[in-house]
């Protein structure tokens, strides 16, 4: 007797396949057609069922910034939008994820409240190379570091010698180093000079983080990336022109993976003007050829990974003057609806290349192999998504914290209408239908 068997829903592979998908005990037990009664029947008729959404790149700040956002309010809204595993990143909590300890505590508060799976990120800044082989060892997917300024005294940016230091130790480990890629010296010595000479603040930032700071670090990255034998995670490439470049250095025997995230497809710096501060994010939204270019490169291919980089802040850090503004966009729930509206819709993006970037891709690159795809043996993570249906993204929707989101107000094609956690429904008909129960998954080393 099957647990649960989801009926007659199109399965989301390198085939459109319509069949029933039966579950025991968590994982996929059975694929075909007119399987055997079950515990639980779900009728899946006219919906499209992707495997559970992992998003690589999110900051859910528990503990220690909970009114900026939370596990218990952040998970839901992931679980919302179709996802099933987050990865978090080792700020903005407090303390950050930089040692043992500090990795303890997450590990605890995230156990307790997360209704998705997660694992964790550790970070890489100066001094914590010798914390790395520790953090390895309670099975953090890799070392984010960021190249400029992360906005947090506490999070300080690698110097080069750092970064070289953590890439080396990070390949011993086998395990990749994520980096914000901008360069701390252009994106510091443009601002410093708009700021004298102009006093929109909108103007001062986007002209004090032009692509070529992005593509500055792209380069140095990459570099000592191959120079180590790293495994190299560039988060998101906000240009078609860094996609390019991560992309010869791959073609050049880098280990590099790619990621971009929804605002970059979706918004243009036109955007910035018209809705402010919730708009505010680094890189920075860019202008619409830009962003062509960057579909461009996602459609040919050579973007990996899609992930929301979730980092929202309470009302009054996202609101008033644009300059000390908090720099972050709230999107955990939006990433499958971009992908199904402007990818999709838009663009004629493959289904299948939809899972691959949001769920295939990011469970190879980070050795989660009990996830990621339609098969049997695997956990049963599913998203159930109508194709047919359109919504408009309303306060009343966000799940999240704070109901801010840049998205608020768009309409999307394509729903997401019940999400599956191991077999258990964690978000069905607009609602959560869970408490908790999410597992901490640590990476197989491949
Ligand atoms: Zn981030």
């Amino acid at each position: 007797m099957f647990d649960v068997v989801i009926r007659g829903g199109t399965l989301v592979g390198p085939r459109l396949l319509e069949s029933d998908i039966a579950i025991i005990d968590g994982k996929i037990a059975s694929i075909g057609l007119d399987l055997p009664g079950a515990n639980e029947e779900i009728d899946a008729r006219g919906l499209h069922i992707f495997p559970g959404l992992i998003d690589v790149h999110l900051h859910f700040n528990e503990p220690g910034r909970t009114e900026w956002e939370g596990v218990a309010t952040g998970s839901r809204a992931l679980a919302a939008g179709g996802g099933t595993l987050f990865f978090d990143m080792p700020l903005n909590s407090t303390p950050c994820t930089v040692n043992a300890r500090a990795f303890d505590l997450k590990l605890a508060a995230l156990a307790q409240s997360s209704i998705t799976d997660f694992g964790l990120w550790g970070g890489l800044i100066p001094g914590n190379v010798s914390e790395m082989p520790e953090l390895a060892a309670r099975g953090v997917v890799g070392f984010k570091a960021f190249l400029c300024d992360s906005g947090l005294p506490e999070f300080p940016r690698a110097d080069d010698l750092t970064l070289l230091d953590g890439l080396r130790e990070a390949a011993r480990l086998g395990l990749p180093v994520a980096v914000h890629a901008e360069s701390q010296e252009l994106t510091q010595g443009l601002a410093r000079r708009f700021a004298l000479q102009e006093s929109d603040s909108i103007r001062v930032f986007l002209a004090s983080r032009p692509i070529v700071a992005e593509l500055e670090a792209i380069q140095r990255a990459t570099l000592l990336a191959q120079e180590t034998g790293a495994k190299l995670h560039i988060v998101h490439v906000s240009s078609g022109r860094g996609v390019a470049l991560a992309a010869e250095a791959r073609a050049r025997g880098a280990d590099v993976s790619i990621e971009t995230c929804p605002h970059y497809l979706f918004f243009t710096e036109e955007d910035i003007e018209r809705l402010g501060a919730v708009a505010k994010c680094a890189p920075p939204l860019r202008n619409a050829s830009e962003r062509d270019s960057l579909w461009t490169q996602l459609l040919a291919g050579a973007v990996g990974i899609v992930a929301s980089d979730h980092s929202p802040a309470p009302p009054d850090m996202k609101c008033g003057d644009f300059g000390r503004a908090w720099g972050g966009i709230a999107g955990v729930q939006s990433t499958l609806p971009v992908l199904l509206d402007r990818g999709f819709y838009g663009h004629g993006l493959p289904l299948d290349r939809i899972a691959s970037l949001v769920a295939g891709e990011p469970a190879r690159r980070f050795g989660i192999p009990a996830k990621g795809s339609l098969a049997t043996g695997m956990d049963a993570d599913l998203t159930l998504v109508d194709l047919s249906r359109s919504a408009q993204l309303q306060p009343q929707l966000l799940l999240q914290r704070h109901a801010l989101s840049p998205y608020l107000g768009c309409t999307f094609r394509g729903c997401v209408e019940r999400t599956i956690r191991r077999g258990e429904t964690i978000f069905a008909g607009g609602k959560v239908t869970a408490y908790g129960k999410g597992r901490f998954i640590r990476p197989v080393q491949n």
